[in-house]
């Protein structure tokens, strides 16, 4: 087993930043102002917490329950809508529907997102929104699965990657793209991880990668080295490239997701049941140099 001591900063500790949210969700770090936006989802608003200043401020309210939310390459948030059923960018501080529908049937109700580095757009697609009254607005299933989907927005063309899942809810890449990693919360005691080989626009051959107890993997992050730090019910846990655990990183509260972010993209940022939390680590994002490189672009 891989030491702790070789992923956390020596004497780090995990610091609660801010308390007093319901259920955060979908953490993304702007470099631009060096702060940390997360989703509430039943408070239907977005946070933004300032590590400049220390002080977390409403940046949104009302803002149909966002949910996952990432950087495109042009280093814009893009987010998943539950109660608009779509994938948004902002675009000059507003939200811009970028795809909500599958041929003529609305989606469920997109809730994590990653981009990938030809740009395009993978989300998964569940259907909490409209099923769960405090996280979106009722509704049906109207293409009849829940489908990882690839959207490529210079040719505004989406098509489903993954239709073998569930709940497929967290997602991310290996560091060279090579493998997609999909949770599916269907069982939220068990965190079950799978993972499917990609080329190009495809992601086929899925398979199991591990199972996270107690559940469930709702969102994860993968490093430079491949490994995959994901959410559980009592701690952030990393896993190997081969899906062994190999560290645990024990939080007082329900873990929904993570992300890495601060001025080097080391602080692994933490969004919990009520609260955000941080602890520095000694590794970063499989994406940070290209996070970091929207700075400036
Ligand atoms: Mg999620």
């Amino acid at each position: 087993m891989t030491a702790e001591a070789e992923l956390v900063a020596p004497g780090a500790h995990l610091e609660r930043v801010w308390t007093g949210g319901s259920w955060g969700e979908g953490p993304v770090w702007l470099p631009q102002t060096q702060s940390l936006r997360w989703s509430e989802i039943p408070g239907n608003r977005i946070y933004e917490y300032d590590s400049l200043s220390g002080r977390t401020r409403v940046h949104r309210q009302n803002v149909e329950f966002t949910n996952g939310r990432t950087l495109d390459l042009a280093g814009r948030v893009v987010q998943c809508s539950h109660g608009r059923r779509c994938v948004e960018v902002e675009i000059d501080g507003e939200p811009a529907t970028l795809v909500d529908h599958w041929r003529e049937h609305r989606l469920n109700s997109p809730n994590d997102v990653v981009v990938a580095s030809d740009a395009a757009i993978w989300f998964t697609d569940p259907p909490y929104g409209i099923t769960e009254p405090d996280e979106g607005h009722p509704g049906s299933m109207e293409y009849g699965g829940c489908w990882v989907f690839r959207y490529q927005p210079e040719s505004a063309t989406l098509e489903p990657a993954i239709t073998d899942l569930q709940r497929p809810n967290g997602l991310a890449f290996s560091p060279d793209e090579s493998l997609l990693y999909v949770s599916d919360t269907v069982d939220t005691a068990r965190g079950l991880i799978r993972v499917y080989d990609v080329s190009h626009t495809t992601a086929s051959n899925g398979r199991d990668f591990a199972t996270v107890l107690p559940g469930c993997s709702d969102g994860f992050r993968v490093d430079v080295a491949g490994r995959i730090w994901t959410s559980s019910l009592d701690s952030v846990q990393v896993l190997s490239p081969q899906g062994r655990l190999v560290a645990r990183i024990p939080v007082p509260e329900k873990v929904s997701n993570l992300c890495f972010g601060g001025p080097d993209g080391t602080d692994l940022y933490v969004t919990a049941s009520t609260s955000l939390y941080r602890i520095r680590t000694l590794t970063t994002d499989a994406t940070w140099a290209r996070t970091a490189a929207g700075k400036t672009s």
